[in-house]
């Protein structure tokens, strides 16, 4: 035991170890740090450990290795003591160190035992899986990198800018030569979001949409530019950003405008034909009835066997009418102008009533009313006028499916009933025609759906609408066992 000696112990030693002497010059090196540093011993012996270092560094380690070597004291590992060596390839090492003085016969030496520093080594892997992430994702999202020097008037750009410049092998261009690819029509407002990231009062960031046309094929692409304007001593010095090539969606987009475009169009028509439609329905049925009065004076007229009062009555009947369609046409512009509704406390007896009489006076009058009505009847909340048209048209329509049969009596049963779980009302008109078959239950509500061959296929579409407009619902019950069995709902007065 006693003959193991310090340098036996030092060259079986596992960590890289170098003996220097109180001038920093190496006298032994063990095989770890030969190893480690790729130089054999004798190449080492005497050298300066100065040597060995980074000469970005030596500098500093000079000045550290003077201030030790004035007052030697015992540092171990993982105190701090780092160094950036170099290894006989050249290639840098990030060392920690531990510095340990040893007296020999008054001369002083300094044990240094080093290991490779684990931080660097990983953060430097961690710099390059972070590059080739950022080059993976740049490669995904077709990013460009460019980096605008303003003092030298160059342009920095990466491949993929390049290419849509068409100037694959420069890898800098000059602005003027930058500016010339992009669009005439484009460069203003590009210049002045340029101009106004520059402005050091301003946040720096730039955004810019513009064309670039490629000068080897002519071909244009859209570009999307983001960036930042850096500055020195309050000086713009660089924009540093990203382009990307959107030509794709600005084609998209287009595309989509023109099509907005056409809908817009097509909805517009629609909304015209519906309107016309509507004020058509309104007008229908007083312009029937004015025709069918003018008729009769005409025809009394004709054959001179006119009595005054007949002729008074169906000239009354003229102006009654008339003023019944501008009143029609009155309603129906507040209602599709979306007027506020207005609603009152309304007896729906006498609403059923009212438009019991009109059918009757427009010449419906051949069939029979049956009503069935629950005691005490609460008001209900409703536009007095618009119930009374959508019972008009119930009415009308179920003559007219009943007419189509052959039946001594035309029966339209109207019962109202109350839905006090749901604070509303019911009103149900059931004919005695022949019902609905499945396809066209399906779209009677629909605008301009009929199977009449004067029909315009509004009425029911416009019921619907009403209704709602009160507040309650209009449907079919479709497993009516006779007829046709419309309901709707109104709210009671709360
Ligand atoms: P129009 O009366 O102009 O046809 P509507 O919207 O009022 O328009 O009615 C649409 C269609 O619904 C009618 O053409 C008819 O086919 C059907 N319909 C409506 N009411 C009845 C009913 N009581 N019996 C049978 N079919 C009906």
């Amino acid at each position: 035991m006693r003959r193991l000696s310090f340098r036996t112990i030092f060259d079986a030693a596992a960590d890289a170890m170098l003996l220097a002497n109180g001038n920093g010059q190496i006298a032994w090196a063990n095989d770890a740090a030969q190893q480690l540093l790729g130089y054999a011993e004798i190449e080492l012996h005497g050298l300066a450990i100065e040597m060995l270092v980074a000469p970005r560094y030596r500098k500093q380690y000079h000045y550290y290795q003077k201030l030790f070597l004035s007052r030697p004291t015992q540092r171990g590992l993982n105190a701090g003591n780092e160094l950036v060596a170099l290894n006989r390839e050249g290639k840098e090492l990030l060392l920690d160190i531990s510095l340990s003085p040893i007296k020999i016969k008054q001369q002083t030496y300094i044990l240094m035992i080093f290991s490779v520093a684990k931080r660097r080594l990983d953060a430097e892997e961690a710099l390059r899986a972070s590059e080739e992430r950022l080059r993976l994702a740049k490669q995904a999202a077709d990013l460009g990198i460019f980096d605008y020097d303003f003092k030298r008037n160059i342009v920095y750009w990466d491949k993929q800018m390049r290419k849509l410049w068409g100037k694959q092998s420069e890898k800098t261009v000059s602005y003027e030569e930058f500016v010339a690819a992009i669009h005439p029509e484009d460069r203003e407002a590009r210049q002045a979001a340029i101009d106004k990231a520059m402005d050091p009062d301003s946040t720096g960031e730039f955004k810019a949409q513009y064309r670039i046309i490629n000068p080897n094929n002519g071909v244009e692409r859209w570009i999307s530019a983001r960036g930042r304007v850096y500055f020195e001593d309050g000086c713009p010095h660089r924009l540093i950003g990203i382009t990307r090539d959107i030509t794709e969606q600005k084609n998209t987009q287009k595309k989509l405008q023109v099509q907005r475009g056409e809908t817009e169009n097509i909805l517009k028509q629609q909304v015209a034909v519906r309107t016309a439609s509507a004020i058509a329905h309104e007008l229908n049925q007083p312009l029937a009835a004015i025709s069918a009065y003018s008729e009769v004076v005409l025809h009394a007229l004709n054959n001179d066997n006119f009595s005054a009062a007949n002729l008074k009555r169906a000239l009354e009947g003229c102006v009654e009418q008339t003023q019944r369609a501008g009143r029609s046409l009155h309603e129906l512009l507040a209602f599709l102008q979306k007027g506020e509704l207005v609603t009152e406390r309304a007896n729906l007896t006498d609403v059923i009533h009212e438009a019991l009489n009109i059918v009757y006076d427009d010449g419906y009058g051949r069939f029979h009313p049956v009503l069935h009505l629950e005691q005490n009847l609460p008001a209900v909340q409703c536009n007095r006028v618009q119930i009374q048209k959508v019972l008009i048209n119930l009415f009308r329509n179920a003559v007219e499916a009943m007419r189509t049969m052959d039946l001594p009596i035309l029966t339209i049963i109207t019962k109202v009933q109350i839905m006090h779980e749901k604070d509303c009302v019911v009103v149900i008109v059931q004919d005695s025609g022949p019902g609905l078959d499945p396809i066209v239950t399906k779209r009677i509500f629909e605008p301009f759906f009929t199977t009449k061959p004067s029909g315009i296929g509004m009425g029911l579409a416009i019921s619907r609408a009403l209704i709602e407009a009160n507040g309650g619902q209009l449907w079919l019950d479709a497993d009516a066992k006779t007829g046709a069995k419309f309901h709707f709902t109104l709210p009671i007065v709360s």
